[in-house]
């Protein structure tokens, strides 16, 4: 190869001083690129700690580096790295300008790692680039981890908790986010009160003020409000109006799973269509469904109370809003169906958080469907071996971080 090429190789790489291309070898068999990296005799380095110039090669450690693959080729990086004997720091080895310390791909390679994750599940990525997937999560976890740290998060005021499970539902993760900035900020093991006490420390590590936390939205477990109540004291709880609902359509689910054992012929297979919203409903589901409305089923009645419910959240009126769900209350009180009324003694314990929602309106939708979120992070860490990986794809795609290398 003549010298103007390996220039041209040493451009292309972004190399300076001291650092040059010394040779360039392409193997057709093995589809192969190697470029050899070296630096002149007598060149001096700089103390990484410190940055004291003019130090010399105390010896040297041969290390590859997979690149950005140079058309079929895949291609890599051979340099002998020096250690230098600084007077303060003792003997370090250098930093290099193409990778960071530690790691076998160049900080261009990580690039292109970190932007495919975004896109698509590591198994796919470690399949594309034929690398093994704990490299790549070596990576994503490297460059999550130090954006996670980056946070500052001094402005957090309104916050949002929400729990998802991993591991076939068997091990939970808690998610905090940010609800003005609409994105998750911190994600932990567990679903105890101690995730609040562990993100009140977090918040507090990065700039921010667990006292200056004025409203929280989250389910209405023990364990969260516990948790909210102790380490976030002076936030005004909202019970997330999905969580809510989402007890109220179970509910409904349980009259129609008791009413089927006596209907089996009306009520099979239409679970669906009691726990969809009609808009969402195909034309045949609707026309079955405007049928049964016209039974005398129990099911039909637990379906039009929480029908009913939702107008709840539509008034604009605090004040009405409230008289409004006393008197479905009255009304679900009066009525025969137990599963209901066991709904409506929930929310009469945790009437403040609910009867909040209309003055603080948070709810976790305003993370604009921060469970459909997480579902891609599940998907995208198909195959996950341990929550930790479950953790970092949460991050990188509910905490919307800017998380890879800084190319100079
Ligand atoms: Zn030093």
């Amino acid at each position: 190869m003549q010298a103007q090429d390996l220039l041209l190789f040493q451009a292309a790489l972004g190399l300076s001083d001291p650092w040059q291309v010394t040779s360039v070898e392409f193997d057709r068999e093995t589809k192969r690129l190697d470029l050899r990296i070296d630096f002149p005799k007598g060149a001096t380095f700089c103390c990484p700690e410190c940055d004291r110039s003019g130090l010399k090669a105390y010896d040297t450690e041969e290390k590859v580096w997979r690149h950005l693959d140079f058309f079929e080729h895949q291609a890599y990086l051979t340099a002998r790295v020096p250690r230098v004997r600084c007077p303060e720091h003792k003997v370090r080895l250098v930093a290099l300008p193409w990778a960071r310390e530690r790691s076998g791909f160049t900080l261009l390679f990580e690039a292109l790692v970190m932007a495919l994750v975004r896109e698509m599940p590591v198994a796919a990525v470690a399949g594309l680039i034929g690398e093994h997937d704990t490299k790549v999560w070596r990576v994503v976890h490297h460059y999550v981890d130090e954006a996670v740290e980056a946070q500052n998060l001094e402005r957090v005021e309104r916050v949002g908790i929400d729990e998802t499970s991993s591991r076939r539902g068997h091990e939970y993760v808690s998610v905090f986010a940010d609800l003005d900035e609409r994105r998750g900020v911190f994600v932990v093991e567990g679903r105890d009160h101690e995730t609040v006490q562990a993100f009140s420390c977090f918040l507090e590590m990065h700039g921010g003020d667990p006292a200056k936390v004025s409203e929280v939205s989250q389910d209405m477990s023990e364990a969260f409000l516990k948790g909210t109540l102790t380490y976030l004291p002076k936030a005004e709880i909202t019970f997330d109006r999905y969580h809510v609902k989402s007890h109220l359509s179970k509910a409904v689910d349980e009259v129609r799973r008791e009413e089927s054992k006596h209907h089996r012929e009306l009520l099979a297979n239409t679970r669906y269509m009691w726990l969809k919203r009609p808009a969402n409903l195909t034309d045949r589901q609707r026309d079955l469904l405007d049928e049964l409305l016209a039974q005398p089923l129990a099911t039909v009645r637990a379906y039009t109370l929480s029908q009913q419910f939702d107008s709840f959240y539509e008034l604009s009126d605090p004040d009405t809003a409230e008289e409004y769900l006393r008197r479905w209350i009255a009304e679900v009180d009066a009525s025969d169906l137990e599963p209901l009324q066991k709904f409506a003694r929930m929310l009469e314990d945790h009437w403040l958080g609910v009867i909040r929602w209309h003055h603080s309106r948070v709810s976790n939708g305003l993370l604009e469907g921060l469970n459909s979120l997480i579902q891609a992070a599940k998907r995208r860490a198909r195959g996950y071996r341990s929550n930790r990986n479950f953790i970092a794809m949460i991050y990188l795609i509910v905490g919307k971080l800017n998380a890879g290398p800084v190319i100079a």
